[in-house]
């Protein structure tokens, strides 16, 4: 059984799962021949050709706060998620007990359970915690009618409601969530997607958001159709590939079906994925 739950110093981070679905590999590795992602993908890829993906959140333990990274695909307009707030409670937290809900994106499957329907409305589902979102990737996903119409519902019930609600903390750059926990721009896959930089008592981690679907993303530096920014996403693949590599860090990978965390080592010359 791979490893659900890790300490870096004195953080803890926990996978907390919403679900997951089977998608085309064609999908998550763009561009990509399947006579090369095939082999790549190995026992990964089923017998009807789909790959799984998790749809991973992180329950994050630091300084005395308790961190929500991402809220999944959510249950609402038949959604394939929508486990999350259950699998939080089986870790016995309630939605109450969430300090701070940090969106690494504000994609469909990461913002799912930023608000629930209460009265017709859709309000903040956690309602103590503040929502932090970097401040380039709320003003690029809201600020243009046409996309927020384009990409549909979710940015309606998930993400608008959270506009004029004091709950929300826009923020810059590499902005401090606890002495430990930091976000860490990694842009590509979104204009402001973040990653989350931890580090306690000289251990060293990283929550990677979708800088990596599947550990292919970090072998082969192979980017989704989905990533908004090709060229930038591969980019940052590649200096995050090497940093991953150079300072033995600990990562954290939400959509990995294989275990969610690991380390990217240096194998016979190639870059390689070690499942914990
Ligand atoms: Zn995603």
């Amino acid at each position: 059984m791979p490893v659900d739950r890790v300490t870096v110093g004195s953080v803890e981070i926990v996978r907390v799962t919403d679900g997951s679905m089977f998608g085309s590999p064609a999908f998550f590795f763009s561009g990509i021949p399947s006579d090369m992602y095939g082999p790549a993908l190995g026992d990964d890829l089923t017998p009807n050709g789909t790959v799984e993906v998790e749809f991973g959140s992180f329950l994050v333990r630091s300084s005395g706060k308790t961190l929500l990274i991402d809220t999944g695909m959510g249950n609402k307009r038949g959604s394939p998620g929508g486990r999350l707030l259950d699998s939080l409670k089986q870790l016995g937290v309630r939605p109450g007990d969430i300090d701070v809900v940090m969106n690494t994106h504000l994609h469909i499957d990461h913002v799912g359970w930023n608000c629930i329907e209460q009265d017709g409305a859709f309000v903040p589902t956690f309602p103590n915690a503040e929502y932090w979102v970097a401040e380039k990737e709320w003003s690029f996903w809201t600020s243009d009618p046409d996309l927020v119409a384009e990409e549909g519902q979710h940015l309606v019930s998930d993400v608008l409601p959270l506009r004029d609600c004091p709950q929300l903390k826009l923020v810059d750059g590499e902005a401090a969530i606890t002495a430990e926990v930091s976000l860490l721009p990694t842009p590509g896959h979104t204009p402001g997607h973040s990653s989350l930089a931890i580090s306690s008592a000289g251990e060293s981690a990283i929550i990677l958001g979708d800088i990596a679907h599947h550990p292919l993303h970090l072998e082969r530096l192979w980017i989704a159709s989905v990533d908004e920014l090709p060229r930038t996403s591969r980019r940052t693949k590649r200096a995050l590939a090497q940093r991953l590599i150079d300072e033995h860090l600990l990562v954290a990978a939400g959509h990995f079906s294989s275990g969610a965390f690991g380390r990217l080592v240096m194998a016979n010359g190639r870059r390689s994925w070690r499942t914990l």
